[in-house]
């Protein structure tokens, strides 16, 4: 099984799936391998890899649901503390290139690891990336 477009064969329900929600542009599932009790993933029906190919109307999409969905695997599992992570390539963790949001509950030590290694950012080195963000808008 390619392992690339898992989601897609779900959304063309040729592979199986615990659903917990659908509308016309989103579909949300159980993880197969969940990090904790609960851990669902949230799904846009436009086919891409990442991100930020996604159209606005898909975004704004995900976007509507992902509040409501996870309240209700709040409610459902009693986590009172969840992550949500979005990984985009390879070297971000990205095993499945169709975009996928993880709610991940945190109950006790289950949930998702973040390694966390801030470093300072200069004032100049930040207003000089900061103009260039702004000019790629
Ligand atoms: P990624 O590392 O790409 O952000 O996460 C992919 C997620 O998809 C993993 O948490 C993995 O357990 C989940 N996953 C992979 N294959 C399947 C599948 O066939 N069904 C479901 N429900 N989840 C899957």
């Amino acid at each position: 099984m390619d392992a690339s477009n898992i989601f897609g064969k779900i959304l063309d329900g040729e592979v199986p799936c615990h659903r917990v929600y659908e509308d016309d542009h989103t579909l949300a599932f159980l993880d197969i391998f969940p990090l904790s009790f609960g851990h669902t993933l949230v799904i846009p029906k436009q086919r891409c890899a990442y991100l930020h190919e996604l159209s606005d109307d898909s975004a704004a999409a995900i976007g509507r649901v992902l509040p409501r969905i996870a309240r209700a695997v709040l409610q459902a599992t009693g986590a009172t503390a969840y992550n949500l992570l979005q990984n985009n390539g390879a070297a971000a963790h990205q095993a499945v290139f169709h975009v996928h949001f993880h709610i991940i509950p945190r109950v006790g030590d289950a949930g998702l690891g973040v390694g966390w290694h801030p470093s300072p950012l200069a004032a100049d080195a930040a207003a000089e990336l900061c103009g260039r963000i702004v000019d790629a808008l």
